[in-house]
């Protein structure tokens, strides 16, 4: 059976400038996978080019086989928080209900079995009592929970998340994380970009360390060397060095 994400050689720039460098990888169907790395190491980049939402230089991306257009449906994404627009002037059920939009047909409107599966989604995420609240009227973690009752909603296979942690309290970040965790127990695959170092160890089963280019793949253990880690965000230039990664 085909991988659920494979990615070969890709290569992402703006104006002439490389983000993304020829990474290739494939992620296994009910993996939580973590994209870790330095500011500006291209992880943002890297989940939009997969997902088709900038265009990429050179590479392939096939999600179960199939082109991101063949199965957009079945891939939900919450995109890092300074990308969304929190003034939006939009209801907490709403935003959930936009999320069972891609399986609605042309020109019909939510009704009433809809708006109940956006509720459950809510209550899966413990913001049922919110509902009628504008988005921009929440707290950093409870939007965060309402992005993922959104992407919950849309019923996806594969979730890519861009720093959901951000900004969150510790309790949203624990109820997040184990609905991801759950989501990835019923085979759903969850990619997610992260900040906090010191949890990706109880995160995620797979991390992907990123520097523009590819520098390790694979099970937590093998990837997450304190040692390692810790120059990656002290200087990159001895992290690079370190691994034995010319420049
Ligand atoms: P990360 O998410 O790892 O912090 P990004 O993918 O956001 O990194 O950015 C990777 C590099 O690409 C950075 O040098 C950033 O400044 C640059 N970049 C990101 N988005 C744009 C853009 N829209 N236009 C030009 N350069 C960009
Ligand atoms: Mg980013």
């Amino acid at each position: 059976m085909a991988s659920a994400i494979s990615i070969r050689d890709l290569h992402v720039s703006y104006h002439g400038n490389e983000a993304v460098k020829g990474v290739s990888l494939s992620v296994e169907a009910g993996n939580l996978v973590g994209i870790i790395g330095p500011n500006g190491a291209g992880k943002s980049t890297f989940l939009k080019a997969i997902l088709n939402l900038i265009p990429k230089d050179k590479g392939e991306v096939k999600i179960y086989g199939h082109t991101i257009k063949e199965v957009r449906k079945k891939i939900a994404y919450v995109p890092q928080r300074n990308d969304i627009d929190w003034d939006f002037p939009i209801t907490v059920l709403d935003a959930v209900l936009i999320g069972t939009y891609p399986h609605l047909g042309l020109f019909r409107r939510p009704k009433k079995e809809e708006k109940k599966w956006a509720f459950e989604c809510l209550e899966r995420v413990g913001m049922q009592e919110f509902s009628k609240r504008q988005i921009g009227e929440l707290s950093g973690g409870q939007q965060q929970r309402v992005f993922l009752a959104r992407a919950l909603a849309q019923k996806a296979d594969l979730f890519f998340l861009d720093e959901p942690f951000v900004g969150v309290d510790a309790s949203s970040e624990e109820t997040i994380v184990n609905i991801l965790k759950e989501l990835c127990s019923q085979g759903k695959t969850v990619v997610v970009v992260h900040h906090d170092l010191s949890k990706a160890n109880d995160y995620f089963n797979r991390l992907i360390l990123l520097n523009k280019e590819l520098i390790s793949y694979g099970a937590v253990n093998e990837v997450f060397q304190p040692e390692m880690i810790e120059k990656a965000y002290k200087g990159q230039f001895a992290f690079m060095k370190e691994i034995g990664v010319s420049m």
